[in-house]
């Protein structure tokens, strides 16, 4: 296959592109200039019936929400209505609580971790069995490329299930010399970036350690969650242990505020997290807090410069970059500055953007409107405030919320952009010289989630690690997560860890 490479170009302040629309995107051609020419390769999406009505999940049955009310749940990529969701409302969550309190006192608690373990080994398989399905919902609901809820996501979400079972009978061992009790009922709340992967790694912890747990996903992506609670009948799960409340940020306050909940997780936005803490302060519920982030990749002039733009790349795109840990901050060394730009405006015009079914594509839809909205009001202070974008023109298409993987240069740090999180495929690039300013730099914001060093000296990697406040540091690679690595962040990124024991730690009491 010929690549032939066209300088990209860089939009002036007027022409940032506004999410419009050559290629529809039932047509699946490809932008860029056609340069590169693949075949297009839609997952088959007919054979998965999605129900035009979701209800909730209590008790281990669907039942109508109490409100009466149901919202839309919408494909981000063409707009069009997938089905319509319940609205919970606080008598419905009140049901929930109800339901895993029943599950807690009488059987989940009750049972022998190796009984326990078996349910979330067969959920695990089940997941398994069923990847391919939920990735393409998945990829419906939210916007995100195939061959990433494919390839990612959904192994993932197995992996937890099966790292977690196999703690399930070994619970004394995980932490020695003490006496591991569950907390009772978890009040779970997860965004949309993640729908089922989320899902995954505050359930599986938490039913591990013998909680039950009343789970709420975000009102955006609430499908594959629903789906997942089938999968629970289906593994014969005891009724009520986990029950799955749908609605809006309305249905997550009653969770935080009902007396009936022990421990709350909550994974979102920091504003969103913020309250939460201050609605709990004085109460026993315990809280682990996971929230935004503006990571940093540092690099250093003696790394391996196509690796490093790879990961780079990989940092900021995958998911279109609605990833709290996403690398949105590049600071590269000055003496190999315009080499770097040059590699990125030439990587990112071979980005492929469009139906995120397609297992070509690249970059697929922001999740909903007014994240994209968000996303273009950022970009637009950033060029008010003084930085340049740089943008690949390519037709995107008709309908769907869609941005085009950008990266801005002569960014300094007094920009809006460069000190609060996009949320979006866009790269905010600076500069360093010695590795004292570039740690002081990247440590610089309220927010400390995760970081990535990219260098060729293993000593400059430890040196750094050590300075850089972040809960997850990368060095040499991005993006990779693993069910026995802890991840969280400090400050305004939250506190508490999932994954690994520490995440086992968060749902148990310790004697
Ligand atoms: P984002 O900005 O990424 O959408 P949010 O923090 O708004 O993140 O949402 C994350 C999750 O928190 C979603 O499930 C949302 O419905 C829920 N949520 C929003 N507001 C509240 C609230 N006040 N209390 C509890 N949960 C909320």
């Amino acid at each position: 296959m010929k690549i032939k490479a066209k300088p990209a170009r860089i939009f002036s302040k007027r022409a940032v592109p506004s999410s419009n629309t050559i290629v529809p995107l039932k047509d699946r051609r490809l932008n860029f200039g056609n340069k590169w020419d693949f075949a297009p390769a839609p997952e088959d999406s007919k054979s998965y019936v999605i129900s035009p009505r979701h209800e909730l999940f209590i008790g281990g049955k669907f039942a109508a929400p109490n409100s009466g009310k149901y919202f839309p749940s919408i494909n981000p990529a063409t707009e069009q209505p997938l089905t319509m969701i319940a609205s919970a409302n606080a008598a419905d969550v009140d049901s929930a609580v109800k339901a895993a309190r029943k599950a807690y006192e009488t059987v989940w608690s009750k049972l022998p971790g190796r009984e326990r373990g078996k349910y979330l080994y067969r959920i695990a398989r089940i997941i398994q069995e069923k990847a391919r399905e939920l990735a393409v919902l998945e990829t419906i609901d939210g916007g995100k490329p195939i061959k990433e809820s494919r390839d990612v996501d959904l192994p993932l979400v197995a992996a937890h299930f099966f790292y977690y079972a196999g703690w399930a009978d070994k619970l004394k061992y995980a932490f020695p010399g003490k006496l591991p009790h569950p907390l009772g009922v978890a009040g779970q709340i997860i965004p949309w970036n993640f729908p089922l992967l989320m899902a995954a790694w505050k359930i599986a912890p938490a039913l591990a350690c013998g909680n039950t747990v009343v789970l709420k996903p975000a009102e955006t992506t609430s499908i594959t969650a629903l789906r997942l609670a089938q999968i629970f009948q289906e593994a014969e799960l005891p009724e009520g242990v986990v029950n799955i409340v749908t609605g809006a940020g309305e249905t997550g306050a009653a969770i935080v505020r009902h007396p009936g909940i022990n421990k709350l997780a909550f994974t979102g936005s920091t504003e969103v997290g913020k309250q939460i803490a201050a609605a709990i302060a004085g109460t026993q519920k315990k809280l682990t807090l996971e929230l935004g982030g503006k990571a940093a990749n540092i690099l250093f002039e003696d790394a391996p410069l196509d690796q490093a733009i790879e990961g780079i790349i990989n940092g900021i795109y995958f998911n279109q970059g609605q990833v709290c840990c996403a690398g949105s901050r590049l600071f590269v060394q000055e003496g190999i500055y315009s080499t770097v730009i040059k590699k990125l405006r030439h990587r990112i015009q071979t980005l492929r953007i469009g139906n995120p079914l397609d297992k070509n594509t690249d970059i697929g839809a922001i999740n909903s409107r007014p994240q994209l909205e968000k996303i273009r009001a950022l970009v637009q202070s950033g060029i008010a405030e003084g930085a340049e974008l740089t943008q690949t023109p390519c037709a995107l298409p008709e309908k769907g919320y869609w941005f085009a993987p950008a990266f801005l240069t002569g960014v300094t740090h007094a920009h809006r952009v460069a000190n609060e999180e996009i949320f979006g495929p866009v790269l905010s690039v600076m500069t360093f010289r010695t590795p004292e300013e570039a740690f002081e730099r990247a440590n610089n914001i309220p927010y400390g989630l995760s970081a990535g060093v990219w260098t060729d000296k293993g000593s400059k990697i430890f040196k750094l690690v050590h300075k850089l406040r972040a809960g997850v540091i990368w060095a040499n690679t991005y993006n990779k997560f693993d069910p026995t690595s802890p991840f969280g962040g400090y400050r305004e990124s939250g506190f508490g860890r999932e994954g690994g024991l520490q995440g086992l730690a968060a749902y148990c009491r310790l004697d």
